[in-house]
């Protein structure tokens, strides 16, 4: 039978009357094995990129969405609302246009990569930008849902890691088992506690038998967990994971400690080292906030961490193409000149 979206596929670890799924046919994205830079390392690693940049929003936000809405829907609600870097409100838009709900979204002003407000936009949802950051707009948002008869579609809601789970269930299915190591940015810290739910999930049902360790990273400028206190401002260039005080803070410390892993750091150069490195090595576009875990990846490499070959996978959480600025002014710009031949040539060097 053809693909028919996360819930259904996984319809046993979920809860909900099957006639209430509201779907894109989100989920089986490809686990594109790396060319370059797993083997470039001193002591080789077995390294898959999981590439959630092809979901129907363009992020794996979608995983959420899709039962954050069907749930929402089967419970009665109207109207949903979101805080969001981005991707939570280009995803949340997209599935109320299919559910027919109102869908209010908040984002801080000027912090949102084009692609993404774009979406929002054209689905149709009341968009509204904040002279704030990410966590202002959560606690609003969550004022909001707990006052009136809206629903909270951020990833305090718990269905949002139920479906995000779903993105471990797939790895497993292709790799026959479980990677070694699990790694993936961390922003509001929903999606390393989600996979981790996951991997368990499948273990408990016999469908893997080991676990991976979780390798998190957040960005320098924006590194609560790491640092062990909130950001009152965060900054970095991979506007997806600039968040200061996580939501699931707790939930991801539980994933890094439970299983063996490690929470750390890397600088906006390391990030749009790794970005350029995907595009130029590995012909994989992702956003920068997503190349935040293959810099985590190389940087732990440099010190020793791997001792080779070990299976290594890291979540490109969201397309390149969201945020087409930064793909711009981190790449050679195109020469501009009459329609001459010779010239011509003597740019490509003939
Ligand atoms: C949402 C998002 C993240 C951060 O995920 P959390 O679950 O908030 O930790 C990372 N990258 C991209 C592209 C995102 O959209």
């Amino acid at each position: 039978m053809s693909w028919q979206g996360i819930v259904k596929h996984y319809i046993d670890f979920f809860s909900i009357d099957e006639k209430n799924i509201i779907t894109l046919l989100e989920g089986n994205t490809p686990l594109i094995p790396s060319v370059c830079i797993g083997k470039s390392f001193e002591r080789p690693i077995n390294l898959f990129f999981k590439y959630e940049g092809l979901n129907p929003t363009g992020s794996f936000k979608d995983r959420g969405m899709t039962y954050a809405i069907s749930k929402a829907v089967e419970s009665g609600s109207k109207a949903v609302i979101c805080a969001s870097t981005g991707n939570t409100s280009a995803s949340a838009a997209a599935y109320s246009a299919r559910a027919g709900l109102k869908c209010i979204v908040l984002i801080p002003e000027g912090k949102i990569a084009l692609g993404k407000l774009s979406q929002a936009m054209i689905h149709g949802a009341k968009v509204i930008q904040i002279k704030g950051n990410f966590d202002d707009a959560l606690k609003i948002v969550k004022e909001i849902s707990e006052k009136y008869p809206i629903t909270l579609v951020n990833s305090l809601n718990p269905h949002r890691l139920e479906g995000q789970k779903t993105g471990a269930f797939e790895i497993c299915d292709v790799l026959k088992n479980a990677p070694d190591y699990h790694c993936l940015p961390v922003g509001n810290a929903g999606n390393i506690s989600a996979y981790w739910m996951g991997y368990k999930e499948y273990r408990s049902c016999g469908k893997i038998n080991s676990l991976p360790k979780m390798l998190g990273f957040q960005a320098e400028g924006s590194a609560p967990i790491v640092r062990g206190y909130p950001i009152e401002k965060p900054e970095t260039i991979a506007t997806a994971i600039r968040i200061g005080n996580p939501a699931s803070w707790d939930k991801a410390v539980k994933a890094r400690d439970e299983s063996g892993g490690l929470i750390d750091m890397v600088s906006d150069d390391e990030i749009i080292k790794a970005y350029k490195l995907l595009a130029e090595k590995e012909g994989v576009f992702c956003e920068p906030a997503s190349s935040a875990s293959v810099a985590g990846i190389i940087k732990l490499s440099e010190r020793g961490f791997f001792q080779g070959g070990e299976t290594v996978v890291c979540t490109l959480t969201g397309h390149g193409l969201k945020d087409p600025d930064n793909a711009i002014a981190n790449s050679e710009k195109p020469s501009s000149i009459e329609p001459n031949i010779s010239d011509i040539l003597k740019i490509i060097g003939l």
